[in-house]
């Protein structure tokens, strides 16, 4: 398949689990691919080498999701490489579970920092090189509309802003013709999650299907959205948890 070929995309998170499954199906469907990373350098260098292996452009570059400057270089040094961005998938996140009484400030704000405020800032930063056509994709979570167990008001919270906010920014951006949409993984199997957890058999027994999902499951709904085929698809969001929320 290649209903990518010639688009160019930034996946933030790139370095391991969902954002760098994303950014191989990117690669995999014809697009040139940059992703950013905190701290996993090595891993970062390797999805791109990955991507360039497909015969594509690639780029790994380090940006925290905390530090708006940083995303907004990320994307300039982006456009500039590949000569515009088409694809923008909102991925990086963090997951910090604790009940209320011990969910700190510090906690409360880093979440909102890196799954909320730092999409903001992407997609503020990319439109100037964004075009007609463009995909704005934010990686949500089945839990930004269930709470199925305690310790999740700030996840949730971050995650349930992220949808939303794509939905409101479907309005403002429609008139330009660029798309913004947002899928909502389940239990994934990653370093954030891994299926070997310790909470996994829980997880999988709220499933419909009694599955665990992977990041190629998550990936595939991403590369729908960003495809031409898509198109009349926007404001809207799509779950990917094996009927968790069903
Ligand atoms: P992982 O922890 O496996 O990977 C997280 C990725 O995000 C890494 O590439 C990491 O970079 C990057 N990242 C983390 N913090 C920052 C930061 N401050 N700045 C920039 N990049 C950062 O997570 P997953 O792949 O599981 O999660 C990806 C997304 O999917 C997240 O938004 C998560 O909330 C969501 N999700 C995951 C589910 C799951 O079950 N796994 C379920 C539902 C949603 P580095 O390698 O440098 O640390």
């Amino acid at each position: 398949m290649a209903r990518l070929l010639g688009k160019r995309a930034l996946v933030t998170g790139g370095s391991r689990g969902i954002g760098a499954a994303v950014a191989r199906r990117l690669g995999a469907e014809g697009a040139d691919v940059a992703i950013t990373y905190a701290a996993s350098a090595e891993a970062a260098a390797q999805v791109a080498a990955e991507v360039e292996r497909q015969g594509r452009r690639a780029l790994a570059i380090a940006a925290d999701n905390r530090e708006a400057r940083a995303i907004e270089a990320a994307v300039e040094q982006t456009a500039r490489a590949f000569g515009g961005i088409d694809i923008l998938v909102n991925n990086a996140g963090i997951f910090v579970a604790a009940p209320v009484q011990s969910l700190t400030l510090e906690d409360f704000d880093a979440t909102m920092a890196v799954n909320l405020r730092a999409a903001f800032v992407a997609v503020r930063a990319v439109l100037p090189h964004m075009s007609e056509g463009g995909r704005i994709i934010g990686i949500g979570s089945n839990l930004a509309s269930q709470a199925p167990h305690e310790g999740l008001a700030a996840y949730s919270a971050s995650k349930a802003g992220l949808a939303m906010m794509n939905q409101a920014l479907a309005r403002d951006l429609a008139p330009r013709g660029i798309t913004v949409n947002t899928v909502h993984p389940g239990s994934t199997d990653t370093d954030m999650n891994p299926a070997a957890g310790e909470s996994s058999g829980a997880q999988v027994a709220r499933t419909a299907s009694k599955r665990f999902g992977t990041p190629d499951d998550v990936a595939a709904a991403v590369a729908y959205l960003a495809s031409p085929e898509a198109a009349a698809v926007t404001g809207t969001s799509i779950l990917v948890d094996n009927g968790a929320n069903a």
